[in-house]
């Protein structure tokens, strides 16, 4: 069983019968009749063997099940208001053999809450421990031990992948000696499966393996790939789910005010940036509300880390193109002299003013637009009657995701600093922020609560946005 119709057949024709077809044991068992014998239906003298798609649950009905196995079972469509889910009635199937029934369920997890999170949780976690060439230790390996030096980045932040690639060592969790890559294959070969839930009910085994174990990728690519992937939007979600086999830890979340404070560089105050940063650009986003049009400024350097330069209101949209306005945009960060150069308006309270002001910026603001949709990035498309302009469609889950989530909870790069003197507005305006847990979704199961006067937050959120498009 697994995703689709489509799925099976195309892995039957393209896997699975080469391969049975080649097997010499397994020659005499085949059909002499190829009716017998198709893509998803096929009738040995010793059993029938049928594959399915989760999608079309009425290929499963009134047919006992000896031997399930499960394909992908995180990735099966949950939508069945009126049924029970795939996994469900495919497991109840095997009733009619109870005693003599195994089901065995493989899948890449994707959140804690899914099918295969939970059956491993609830089996004997068993995990391959491989043990340490000094010390002995038996452990399972973990992404956390795997290290690159330092010397590798240079001093705008950007990595010597290459190089970490070469020198990057497992170290061991216990005495902390440096395992060479040289030794990967050979320290593997070593190892044994060891059961971390010895609570777990006897009948039932689940296990553990992650791309630390791959004979096809070295510890090296993967601090690499890691690398590469963590400055993508979504990247690091892909990183845990597919190279390391875990579910991705968005708990229903909240962003308190210390968590906020605590970004406060003291090295520089409002209109400064602390010495030595050169940044690549400056953005000026704005969230035009029913009293105000809240703005704000931000300095990134090329790795994205970012610096809130300035923040403000102005009282009309159109305030963000009066000369006044832009005359004082101006900021001499260090000896130089800088002003923003791209920046996003969001158009959701007045699209057709929106426009007008990004008309007549001279290509300074796009606008923008969040989607309620709970996967993706962005996109842009042109906009009628305004040759020039590209509206920036964003995620807007996934922004805030990565915004208080990532960048402010859990401090994770690229960093975000704000001036040792930012004001109470600006602090309240981006904390109270609430993700919640939807219970009756498992595709979409967090969501967003709404809350009032979090324009700068949005200002901010909107910059991570800004920089998507830019990079
Ligand atoms: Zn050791």
């Amino acid at each position: 069983m697994t995703s689709t119709n489509e799925n099976a057949k195309s892995w039957s024709e393209r896997e699975l019968h080469p391969r049975l077809r080649a097997c010499r044991a397994l020659r005499p068992l085949l059909p002499d009749n190829d009716d017998d014998f198709r893509k998803t239906e096929m009738h040995f003298s010793t059993c029938t063997l049928k594959l399915v798609g989760a999608c079309s649950e009425g290929n499963l009905a009134s047919r006992p099940i000896r031997y399930l196995f499960a394909d992908e079972v995180d990735k099966w469509p949950d939508d069945s208001s009126l049924e029970a889910p795939a996994l469900e009635l495919a497991m109840a199937r095997l009733n009619f053999y109870r005693k003599i029934s195994k089901a065995c369920l493989a899948s890449t997890p994707t959140v804690e809450a899914g099918a295969i999170w939970t059956n491993y949780l609830a089996g004997s976690q068993h995990r391959f421990h491989i043990p340490c060439p000094e010390c002995g230790h038996a452990q399972p390996l973990r992404f956390e031990q795997l290290r690159w030096p330092e010397h590798h980045r240079d001093l705008a932040g950007m990595w010597d992948l290459a190089g970490v690639e070469r020198d990057t060592h497992y170290h061991c969790e216990s005495c902390e000696v440096a395992w060479p890559q040289s030794l990967q294959s050979d320290l593997i070969r070593r190892g044994q499966w060891i059961s971390g839930n010895p609570k777990a009910p006897a009948d039932h085994i689940s296990a553990h393996i992650s791309a630390l174990y791959s004979p096809q990728i070295s510890w090296g690519d993967l601090a690499r790939m890691f690398l590469q992937k963590k400055e993508s939007p979504g990247g690091l979600h892909d990183f845990y789910n597919n190279f390391l086999g875990l579910p991705w830890e968005n708990r229903a979340a909240q962003v308190k005010e210390d968590a906020i404070l605590a970004l406060r560089d003291p090295s520089y105050r409002i209109a400064q940036l602390p010495p030595d940063i050169e940044p690549v650009i400056l953005t000026l986003c704005a969230d035009p509300g029913e009293r105000s049009t809240h703005w704000t400024v931000e300095a990134r350097i090329q790795t994205g880390e970012s610096w809130v330069v300035d923040y403000g209101t102005v009282l009309a949209i159109e305030d963000l193109v009066s000369p006044e306005f832009l005359a004082a945009r101006t900021y001499f960060l260090g000896e130089k002299k800088f002003t923003p150069r791209f920046g996003l308006i969001d158009s959701g309270w007045s699209a057709e003013r929106v426009y007008s002001v990004c008309a007549r910026s001279g290509g300074l603001y796009q606008p923008s637009k969040g989607s309620t949709a709970s996967f993706g990035t962005w996109s842009q498309s042109a906009v009628n009657g305004y040759p020039g302009l590209r509206l920036v469609t964003y995620i807007d889950h996934t922004a805030k995701l990565e915004l208080y989530l990532e960048r402010i909870n859990k401090k994770m790069p690229p960093l975000l600093h704000l001036p040792a003197d930012a004001g109470q507005d600006f602090i309240r305006g981006h904390s109270g922020q609430q993700l919640l847990q939807n219970k009756h979704s498992r595709l979409a199961p967090f969501y967003w609560k709404k809350i009032a006067e979090d324009h700068y937050g949005d200002c901010t959120k909107l910059h991570g946005v800004a920089w998507w498009v830019l990079k």
